[in-house]
Parts: structure tokens; sequence; C-alpha cells
């Protein structure tokens, strides 16, 4: 392969964006193409359920909303072929050809997956005028179209972005139903301690929790739509918000011989296995973390974009020079959520804990006073969790906790790593 290999890019969102700005930091001849399907630039999803949402909702127009989301770049206007509204729709492993729903195609050395994710719809035909999701600019523009005066909304599901959605449409006085089938919002992320506690703290600050329950039935009204949960309650509404998790982009690479069972199925180098020269960086992504103990998993939070766009450009530029990558990545996840005014801050994983201790505040004052939580398995520590809490008091904690998850990722073996 020549020494200015051609990266072909799929999805020009955080994933994609950071990696054509680390593989072209290594590697400044690279001719990088970064594709998407978005009309969009690059632009950051977060704020999209919390401030920007506000933003669209009280002050209307798509310019003042994207100009803020924007992705900044290091990189030059020349430097990468941007090209959105580009959607591939297959590949050709033997030819190295990426092909696209335009009929155009695109000669890779090497193909970087960044398609990331679509929210999962529920399975009803019926309202579709009064049904909406959030993962994109312009399903916050339609759902914030709809919210120019005081609404009754349901929010199917109590994750994160649920539990983001429910907590800024309240704030601006609209009448929010949140509906979960676990007992508690948030539980699988924060474990059922810290997650009755957020019930609680949502249900103070106003939002109709309907926790334990799913939806039954969903009927269209004159003035919008109707549901039946499981239990009979009806709930009316004049939209519904559907929050109920999200699915893998991985359709365009069905015929490439990889494993999609749940995104695309990388080694700890973000090669996806069983093809040659195809990689998977950010929400698409799911590969081994030695940090909890090797096996493959995707990680839904805005810092991991960034960690596996580097990791994926160090194995591209290692590649190109015939040597090998750094032996192991494992990156700290993180994330944070904004919900009524509070921040929740979290390293690590709570989610795979099987003990929670408050080290510090308390969870009956959660929004009033900063409240610690320390997550453990197996006696030793793998999660933290700040809730309304200032970084600095997070920061010896963190270092506990690097401390305890290095500890853990030493006393792994090799093939545990390896992961696959
Ligand atoms: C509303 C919302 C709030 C969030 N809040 C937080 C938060 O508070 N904290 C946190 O840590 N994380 C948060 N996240 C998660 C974070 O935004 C994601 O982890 C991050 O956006 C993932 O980036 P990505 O580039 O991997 O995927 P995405 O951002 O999903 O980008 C994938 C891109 O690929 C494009 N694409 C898909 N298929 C194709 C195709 N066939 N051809 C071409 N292009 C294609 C898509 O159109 C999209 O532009 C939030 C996400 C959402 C949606």
């Amino acid at each position: 392969m020549s020494q200015a290999p051609r990266v072909v890019i799929v999805g020009a969102s955080l994933a994609g964006l950071r990696t054509a700005e680390a593989v072209l930091a290594l590697l400044p001849d690279a001719r990088v193409t970064l594709a998407g399907a978005e009309a969009h630039a690059p632009y950051n999803r977060p704020p999209l359920s919390k401030e920007a949402l506000e933003r669209m909702i009280t002050q209307p127009g798509v310019g003042p909303a994207l100009e803020k989301l924007v992705l900044r770049s290091r990189l030059g206007a020349d430097a990468l072929s941007l090209r959105p509204g580009l959607t591939a729709s297959g590949v050709d492993t033997e030819k190295r050809l990426v092909r696209f729903t335009d009929g155009s195609g695109l000669a890779y050395d090497w193909l970087v997956a960044a398609t990331g994710l679509r929210p999962r719809r529920l399975p009803f035909t019926t309202a579709p005028d009064h049904r909406f999701v959030l993962r994109t600019l312009d399903d916050a523009l339609a759902l914030a179209a709809r919210l120019a005066s005081p609404q009754r909304v349901i929010v199917a599901g109590g994750g994160f972005i649920g539990c983001e959605i429910a907590a800024t449409l309240t704030h601006l006085g609209h009448r929010v139903s949140l509906v979960e089938p676990l007992p508690n919002p948030m539980q699988q992320a924060l474990g059922p301690r810290v997650a009755a506690a957020m019930a609680g703290f949502h249900r103070a600050r106003g939002v109709d929790l309907h926790l334990g329950r799913s939806l039954a039935d969903l009927h269209q009204t004159d003035t919008g739509c109707r549901v039946v949960l499981d239990d009979g309650t009806m709930l009316q509404a004049d939209l519904m918000v559907e929050a109920i998790g999200s699915v893998p982009n991985v359709e365009w690479l069905s015929d490439a011989g990889l494993d999609l069972s749940d995104g695309v199925l990388c080694d700890n180098a973000m090669l996806a296995v069983g093809a040659e020269a195809i990689l998977g960086v950010g929400d698409v992504a799911r590969f081994p973390n030695p940090l909890f103990g090797g096996a493959p998993r995707r990680v839904e939070h805005w810092c991991v974009p960034g960690q596996t766009a580097r990791r994926a450009a160090e194995t591209v530029a290692a590649r190109v020079a015939g040597t090998a990558p750094a032996p192991v990545f494992a990156p700290l996840p993180s994330f944070w959520s904004d919900q009524h005014g509070m921040r929740l801050q979290s390293f690590g994983a709570p989610a795979l804990a099987d003990e929670t201790l408050v080290i510090d505040g308390d969870l009956a004052g959660l929004g009033t006073r900063p409240c610690l939580v320390e997550y453990r398995r197996a006696g030793r520590m793998i999660g933290l969790l700040g809730l309304g809490a200032a970084p600095s008091a997070l920061v010896a904690h963190r270092q506990r906790l690097d401390t305890a998850l290095l500890q853990a990722a030493h006393e792994h073996t090799p093939q545990e790593n390896a992961g696959v």
C-alpha cells in the first residue's frame, strides 16, 4: 500500500470527525473522505435533549440552532473531503469499494464505520403525526415546532434521553408523563438505589411517572394521541416522544462478513472482526475493554467516539508503517447528564456493579446538596457517580477508581483482554 492511504469514513458525526482529525494528525498525507447521511455539518448531539431543545422551543429557527451545535475542528477546510448527504448502502470488500444510495462509490484502503445509532421505535402504526424521536437536529427541530405552547407530552422510556427530555419540557411548563417498564428510571445505568432516588427527584419537580408499566396500545384522537398502559391506565396527550433505546446503523455492512449482532464487533485495536481494513468507532463499535473484563461492549457515551477514533487512527498508522499499535487500549468511560438543573457525572461502569455506596451527601437530598456514589463489583470499585457535585469533589475518587480498574485489568489474562 502507498504511504498516502485512502481512508473513507462513513458517518459524519462526532466519531467520524474525530477519526478524520486523528488519522490526519498521524498520517498528514492520507486522503480522507468523511461521508455522512445527514445534510448538516457534523454537530454535537447531547444538547439536543437539554439546552438546545429549550432554545429551539423558545427561540425557533434552524440557523442559530445549528450554529451553536456545530463541532469545532482543528482541520482546515480543504484537509479532507466532507461529503454530507451521502448514505452508504453496501461494501465490496474484495474491490475495497463503498457504495452509496445515489449510485456512486468510493474506493478505500481503510474503511471506518462511524454510523452510530438510530432510535428504536414502538411497534405501533397509529398516530404517526403525534409521535417523535430525538436523535438528530432535524428530530429536535420537528419536536420543538410542536411545543410552542404548553402541551401534554408522553415520554415513552425512562433512560437518560427520556429523563432529560422530561426534565427540559417540564421546566418549560409542558405537562409530562413518563412511562418506564423498569421499577425506576435509568435503573440499568445507575442501579436500583440511585434510580429510586432519581424517581423521587423527577416526581418532586412535576414529572408524572408511570414506573413498572409499558405501553399496550396507542390510539389517535382528535387532538393528539391516547396511550393505554399494560395495567389499563389511559393517558391522553398532544404528542409522544419515543425514547426506548437505539439500534446500530449497520445494514450497509451486511455483505462485509462481519459480526453485526450488536453493532460492529471489533477487536481491541478497533479493527472489525472478520474483514481486512475495516474499523469501527463510536456508538456503533462493540469492542473489548480490559478495564471491565474484556467482554466486547458498545458504550453510548460522548467520550467514546474520541477515544475510539484515536485508537483506530493509531491502528491505521501502525499498519501503514508495518508496525503494531500499542498492545492494549483501555479507555475509561464517562458520561454526564443534566436533569432539572442537576448534573450527573459518571466514570467507569456503574451498570456492572453489584454494590452501591453513598460516600458523600445523601440520596434523599438530591438537587439540594451534592451527593457522591461509589459502585463496586465483587468488593472492588468499578464506578463513580456525582450528583450535583463539583468536578473538584470527584478528583480524588477518580484516582481511586483508575487505580482499582487498572489493578483489575492486570489480573485478567491476555486472552480475556483480546475479548474476541
Ligand atoms: C439527544 C441525545 C443526548 C445525548 N446526551 C448525552 C450526554 O449528556 N452525555 C453523553 O455522554 N452522551 C450523550 N449522548 C450520546 C452521544 O451524543 C453519542 O455517544 C455520540 O453522538 C455518538 O457519536 P457517533 O459519531 O458514534 O454516532 P452518531 O452521533 O449517531 O453519528 C452517526 C452518524 O452516521 C450517520 N449515518 C448512519 N448511517 C449512515 C450510512 N449508511 N451512511 C452514511 N452516514 C450514516 C448518521 O446520520 C449520523 O450522522 C446523547 C445522544 C443523544 C441522541
